[in-house]
């Protein structure tokens, strides 16, 4: 996953998870000394919520000294989370929290992989949330989202820089005990205010308590979906192209951050120019600003 000359952006939300993986990859660096490590915080803009976990970033960061970044929605994006929830109803648009911030999310981490000159993105993705995630995409019948599931993601596009997920085979328990036994975290439990309204969240119950009742259950459909990859994985390779409004990878002219951005009123006039031209040719550009928008994980 991680060469020794690497320059290594880790996704670090403050939480258990990736509090544990940037401390497992800070460990990892004095076996590699040329490994570079920034730590990047996307500060959504969830009020009550996220402050308190990026604090136990920074509180890590300046004790362990480790380079780290906070970026926000509000920079990159033009607006908090809390303020594109809003707007969304205003505009008639479904309620979909988490489908703005995942794709904001990632919308973040990749402009400022490109800033710093990263080679690869990190992210504290545990078996849990991968396993969830295949199931959620099961549930929509969305197998493009499960091939892509996979613990390494390349392209030979030198635009669209490598992610891994170190944690993929490890379970959310695993590392939430890594996380208690280090001291990275409070044992204080904050949810997210939106979480409750994503699907995620169901599954997530109804997972745990399959493995209660079964043990292994889990690993059961994490090695399903490795298989699934495997015998695909040869076939296809995701071809990227780079958004003509923000640089990012994208399947289309214009990536999905744009085009929410575009649908929330949150481009500047010359951006929305451009993204009115690309719908005269692209018609998937075109299908996304006058369809609304589909749940998708
Ligand atoms: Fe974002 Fe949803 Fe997670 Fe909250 S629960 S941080 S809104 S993805
Ligand atoms: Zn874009």
């Amino acid at each position: 996953m991680i060469d020794p000359d690497d320059s290594v952006l880790v996704g670090v939300s403050g939480g258990k998870d990736s509090m544990a993986l940037l401390h497992f990859l800070l460990k990892l660096r004095k076996k590699m000394p040329r490994l570079i490590i920034v730590a990047v915080s996307v500060d959504e803009g969830i009020s009550g919520y996220r402050e308190k976990t990026i604090l136990n970033l920074v509180n890590y960061a300046r004790v362990h000294n480790v380079e780290y970044i906070v970026a926000s929605f509000r920079d990159y994006i033009g607006a908090t989370l809390d303020e594109v929830v809003k707007v969304s109803s205003e505009k008639g648009l479904p309620y979909l929290p988490c489908s703005y911030c995942g794709v904001f999310r990632r919308h973040v981490l990749n402009i400022v992989a490109r800033k710093i000159g990263a080679t690869v993105i990190a992210t504290a993705h545990n078996a849990d949330d991968v396993v969830q995630t295949y199931l959620m995409n099961l549930v929509n019948n969305s197998w493009d989202r499960i091939f892509s599931l996979s613990p390494v993601r390349t392209s030979s596009e030198e635009f669209v820089v490598k992610r891994v997920k170190p944690f993929y085979k490890t379970l959310e328990k695993e590392s939430a005990l890594y996380a208690i036994l280090n001291g990275l975290v409070q044992l204080e439990y904050i949810q997210c205010p939106y979480a409750k309204y994503n699907v995620r969240f169901t599954i997530r119950k109804m997972l745990n308590e399959l493995e209660d009742k079964y043990p292994g259950s889990k690993y059961g459909l994490l090695q399903s979906l490795l298989e699934i990859i495997r015998l695909r994985g040869s076939q296809i390779t995701k071809k990227y192209t780079k958004c003509i409004v923000c640089g990012n990878p994208s399947s289309h002219s214009v990536c999905k951050a744009c085009l929410f951005r575009a649908l929330l009123g949150l481009l500047s006039p010359e951006e929305e120019k451009t993204v009115l031209e690309a719908a005269k040719t692209d018609p998937a550009v075109s299908r996304a600003l006058s369809v609304k928008l589909v749940q998708k994980h």
